[in-house]
């Protein structure tokens, strides 16, 4: 669903040029989770914002869910990320004058397609997510855990083909980031949903079927997790 070849970025930087994704390549097959890991300043947040096209590459292509992003501008991008892609990032990045309902709403009002359907959908999944009390909240009168479930209800809000994550527990304390690791594991074993998630946490990259390590923008390795059965059959 989502396939890297020979891609760079470089920026700028007074006279230098900061190479910082190195000739990465990778294919991620539908449904599965993958974690990108590695030090501070490797290029993971680079890398993923090249993938969700969010960021163009200076060479190299990326194609999501089969639709080559290099020949598209900056309106038809936004149109597959629309249409394809959930966002989940590490500041949760809600817009403050609206409610949790009407943040949730946001994808598909880009879409036109505001209906009251939509509204009722919204509705169910901020329940799913244990904030069914909580519809008509606006952001500042939410949790920073409560603010980050309605940003995982709104990644979904449009059945995304693949979610991105970028330290999506990195601002929660441990019981809240459990509890938005397991709802972003539901949604993608329950819907099908392609994970791809950037994360300093080596305990939450190994609960992913992937891992793909980089260091200096280059592809360091990459491997499938052993999972461990849950419960052990006596
Ligand atoms: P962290 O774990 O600290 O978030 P990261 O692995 O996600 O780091 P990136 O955010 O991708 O790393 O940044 C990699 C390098 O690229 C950093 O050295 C950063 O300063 C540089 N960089 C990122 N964006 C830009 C930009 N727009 N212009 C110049 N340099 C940039």
């Amino acid at each position: 669903i989502l396939e890297v070849n020979q891609l760079y970025r470089k920026f700028q930087s007074g006279t230098k040029t900061l190479t910082v994704v190195n000739d990465i390549n990778f294919s991620i097959p539908e449904g599965i989770s993958c974690a990108i890991v590695g030090p501070s300043g490797s290029g993971k947040t680079t890398l993923l914002g090249l993938c969700a096209g969010l960021d163009r590459p200076t060479s190299g292509s990326v194609s999501l869910n089969g639709i080559p992003l290099n020949p598209l501008n900056e309106d038809e991008r936004a149109r597959v990320r629309n249409q394809h892609v959930g966002f989940v990032f590490q500041t949760f990045q809600l817009v403050p004058t609206l409610t949790a309902l009407e943040n949730v709403m946001v994808p598909l009002e880009l879409r036109g397609e505001g209906t009251k359907e939509v509204r009722e959908n919204a509705r169910e999944l901020l329940e799913s997510v244990g904030l069914g009390d909580r519809t008509h909240h606006y952001p500042t009168q939410l949790s920073g855990g409560e603010q980050q479930r309605v940003a995982v209800a709104r990644a979904f809000i449009n059945k995304p083909k693949i979610l991105f994550a970028d330290e999506p527990t990195g601002n929660l304390d441990t019981e809240t980031g459990e509890h938005i690791e397991d709802l972003i594991f539901e949604l993608n074993e329950k819907q099908g949903t392609t994970l791809v998630m950037v994360t300093h946490d080596l305990e939450l990259a190994k609960k992913c079927s992937r891992i793909i390590k980089l260091k200096n923008g280059q592809v360091f390795e990459d491997s499938a997790v052993e999972q461990q059965p849950e419960t052990v059959v006596k």
